[in-house]
Order: structure tokens, then sequence, then C-alpha cells
């Protein structure tokens, strides 16, 4: 089918492009190159060996998949590494991909034949969900998540003792809730006491269960997790809207309660705003301590950027920190992102890091190649940020989110770009000038009066602004 390199691996990115976002596209796959097919075996060509480990360390799974999905599970990957040896030649090395987990047999046969197989030796800390680089240690403290992080180290030195149980960490995406609550199940691990400490994502947990219902045994789901000591569950906003698994963890939940265990738990949202959840469930949610997470403030971030470098081993000049700091304040996550595409940066270019090439860097994530704000750009960040598509904003639709997310779209057209309103107008599906002061009007109306909606302006505008240093 795929009888040529280049095929195969333009048909491998488009779907890659999908899975790992446009960032992680630019920065990691872009650069590869294919470089040939043969014996079902794909070569592709790295620029470094930073490279090569990052992409094991971050992409096995994905490029596996990938690979599985667009030429077939019978299909190996190898990287082949080009080196700098200084005297221009530079001369490629190859390393063969790992069998595991890389071959072509399937990974985990079904999702519950894992938790079947636990045994002790996984209930007692080999469960390698828990991802041991996650630590209090290296948790930066701020004021954005001071009592987050002491209620989680005091859980962690007396698991099922304090009256934090459950204790529930909530805030947005990317702020540290898996970090903390992995650092939390370490520590207990690492403690004095062997304790059973299993963490699940809400989401697995889930599937589980689904699975333990289908090949009928469920006595043997909740054996499992009515023996383990410390439950973590990440991300139970997932449980929203699904009624059984809110039951069968409503029966864990009172069971290990009751019998001194620890729970854990991790939301999106405060537990008052999780909608699609039971009632009951909620409120026990409530019985221990709820604490937030919140955006890092500059300090924060000045504090993890610096920590980031330094267990790298990598220095950076402080204009280039602050000037991180000051640019990326949405999550922790994504000024990691940044972090890593600016080492990355580095090595490829072989320049040290300094300002310009932060600024290029940031600028090469942040959007495409120019470096205005123009109509297409925003209309394309709303549209993310809605989750509409933008043809939605520029047809008749009067759907109240998409008409939010179209006035929204207008109103930075307008205090963006240079364009007129009847210009603006005719970016939205033709629409007349009027139409357009009415959106900003609104949008002007709405900032005042309504907080949800002045929040996702003030976001929105931060990401437009990223595009525009
Ligand atoms: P969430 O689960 O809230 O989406 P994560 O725990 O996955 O967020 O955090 C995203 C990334 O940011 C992780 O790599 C994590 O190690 C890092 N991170 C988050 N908060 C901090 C912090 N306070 N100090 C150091 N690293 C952090
Ligand atoms: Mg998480």
């Amino acid at each position: 089918m795929h009888n040529d390199h280049n095929t195969a691996w333009s048909s491998c990115l488009s779907k890659l492009r999908d899975d790992v976002g446009e960032q992680g596209f630019e920065t990691w796959f872009k650069p590869i190159r294919p470089i040939r097919l043969e014996n079902k075996i794909l070569t592709i060509q790295v620029p470094s060996q930073f490279f090569y480990e990052y992409l094991e360390e971050h992409y096995v799974q994905i490029l596996r998949d990938v690979i599985d999905d667009r030429l077939g599970k019978d299909f190996q990957l190898e990287y082949s590494v080009v080196v700098d040896t200084g005297d221009g030649s530079n001369q490629p090395y190859t390393i063969n991909l790992p069998n595991n987990p890389v071959s072509g047999k399937p990974r985990v046969a079904s999702k519950f034949d894992s938790a079947k197989k636990i045994n002790s030796l996984e209930l007692f800390g080999y469960d390698i969900k828990l991802n041991p680089s996650y630590s209090f240690d290296n948790f930066i403290e701020g004021d954005c998540n001071r009592l987050a992080r002491s209620a989680g180290y005091a859980v962690a030195q007396r698991p099922g003792v304090t009256s934090f149980n459950p204790l529930m960490l909530y805030g947005g995406v990317g702020l540290g809730k898996t970090h903390l609550v992995q650092a939390i199940g370490n520590e207990i691990l690492n403690g004095s006491e062997k304790k059973a400490v299993h963490y699940v994502s809400s989401e697995k947990f889930a599937n589980q269960f689904f699975d333990a219902i289908k090949n009928n045994n469920i006595q043997e789901f909740s054996n499992f997790y009515l023996k383990v000591d410390v439950l973590i569950i990440d991300d139970v906003q997932f449980f929203e809207g699904k009624e059984k698994t809110q039951e069968i963890f409503f029966h864990i939940f009172n069971h290990l309660h009751q019998s001194g265990s620890q729970i854990i738990m991790t939301s999106d949202r405060p537990p008052k705003d999780l909608d699609g959840l039971m009632e009951r469930l909620v409120s026990r949610f409530k019985w221990g301590l709820t604490a937030d997470l919140q955006q890092p403030d500059y300090e924060t971030r000045m504090a993890i950027i610096n920590r980031k470098m330094q267990s790298d081993g990598i220095n950076i000049p402080d204009n280039v920190v602050e000037y991180l700091a000051y640019s990326v304040d949405t999550n922790v996550r994504e000024l990691e992102g940044v972090i890593i595409s600016l080492i990355a940066n580095a090595s490829l270019v072989k320049k040290e890091i300094d300002l310009e090439l932060a600024k290029q860097t940031l600028k090469s994530i942040v959007h495409d190649i120019d470096s205005e704000v123009g109509i297409d750009y925003i209309q394309k960040t709303v549209s993310e940020f809605f989750k509409v598509s933008i043809d939605q904003l520029k047809d008749k639709t009067r759907k109240k989110e998409i008409v939010m997310a179209r006035q929204l779209a207008m109103y930075f057209s307008k205090e963006y770009t240079n364009l007129s309103l009847k210009s603006i107008g005719y970016h939205f599906g033709g629409r007349d000038h009027s139409t357009v002061i009415h959106a900003v009007q609104t949008v002007n109306d709405l900032y005042d009066t309504d907080n949800n909606f002045k929040k996702s302006v003030d976001e929105l505008r931060k990401k437009l602004k990223l595009k525009a240093i």
C-alpha cells in the first residue's frame, strides 16, 4: 500500500497533527524527515539525540498508534539521528525503536484485564500509573496553590487520619492537579507504612467498570477498589452523566470512607458546578476539604521556569526567564511546553538561549508566520475557544453560544485590526456594519455585568495578545 516513505510519512503526519496539537506538531514532528521504507520498516530522521529522546519519552505511544492506524500493526519505526560532528559531515546513525511497547501486538488486551491482574504487587505501589517524577519537591509553591499543596502534604503524612477526607482539588487545565495528587501518592508510598495506593483517572475507572459489566465481573472490580488504602481519582468531572458509574463510585466511596481509607479527587471545577453528578455524591465530596488551584502569578511562573531549567541543567539569562514568565500566563503546562520548545530550538539551531530566540520560539508556537493578529486568526482562536466552527461564526445560526462567539470575534476584530466596520461585517458572512457595532456594544455591556463572560473575554484577550508579541 505505502511503498513510498514520503506518502507513508505524510499519511502519519496528517493524523499526528490532530493527535498532538499544533504546538507539539510544529516543534517535534515538522522537523522529521522520512528517509526510507523497507521491509515494513519506516525510517525517519530526527535532528538530534535530544529530539530522539524527547520523542521517545513523550510521543512513543502516539507514534505507535499512528503507525498502526496508517500503515499497519506489523510496521516498525526506526529513527536515524543526525549528530553534529563539528566537521560538517553530519553522519547520521540509527537507533531502533525498542520493540516494547512499540511491537505490533495489542498492548492492553482489555482495560479491565489489567485490573483483573492487579495483585498485591500492584496494590503495594507498583502501579505504573503513579509517575515517580511528580513530587512535592518539584511542585513549586505560590499563592495560587498554597492551600491545596499544604492540605495535600498533610494528607500524605497521615492518610485517612486528617479531617481532609476526601481531599478534593479543583482547577483549570494545566494548573497542577495531577502533579499534586500523584505527589501525594508518591509521598505515601515512600513513607514508612505500607499502604495500597491506587491512582486512576475517572475515565479509566468508568471504562474498567464498563468492561466489568460486560464481562460479568463487577464483584471483582468492586473488591479491588474496596481494598485500597488510598484512592486517587483524577478528573471526576468525567463522571458527569454516567449514572451507573456514579452509583458504584458512591458505594466504593462510602465503604472506603467508613473504613478510614483516604480518598483524593480532582476536578476541573468546584463541586457545586458539577452539574451532571448526583447530589448525594457531590455532597460527600464536600465532607472533607475542597481546595482550588489557580493560575500561577508572575513570581510563581518565574520560580517554575527557573526550577525547570535547573533540573534540565540549562542556564538561561534572567531577561529570558522574565520574558517567558511575562508572556505565558495561562497555565503551567503551556509554560512547560514553551520551555521545552525553546530548549529544542536552541539545540536545533545550535545557539545559546537568548531573548531573541525566546521571542522567535514563542512566535512560532503561538501562531503561524506573521506576527499580526489578523481576522482569520481571531476567528480561529475564538472558534477553538468556544468549540464552534469558523463556518458557524459566519453563517446565520442564532443559537445563543454561537451568537456570543460571533459577537466576540467581531469585537476583537474591531479591537485588533485596522479593518473598517464594513469589512469586518463582510468577513462574518456579509453582515452589515451596524451588526458589528451592535456586537461591540453587547460585548461591552456583558463584560461589565456578567462575570463568567468577563473571564472568557480576558482569557481570549490573553491568547490573542500572545500572538501580538
Ligand atoms: P492538570 O492535571 O491540572 O491539568 P498537571 O498536573 O498535568 O495539570 O500539570 C501540568 C504540568 O505542569 C505538569 O508537567 C506539572 O508537573 C506542571 N506543574 C503544574 N503546577 C506546577 C507547580 N506548581 N510546580 C511545578 N510544576 C507544575
Ligand atoms: Mg490532570
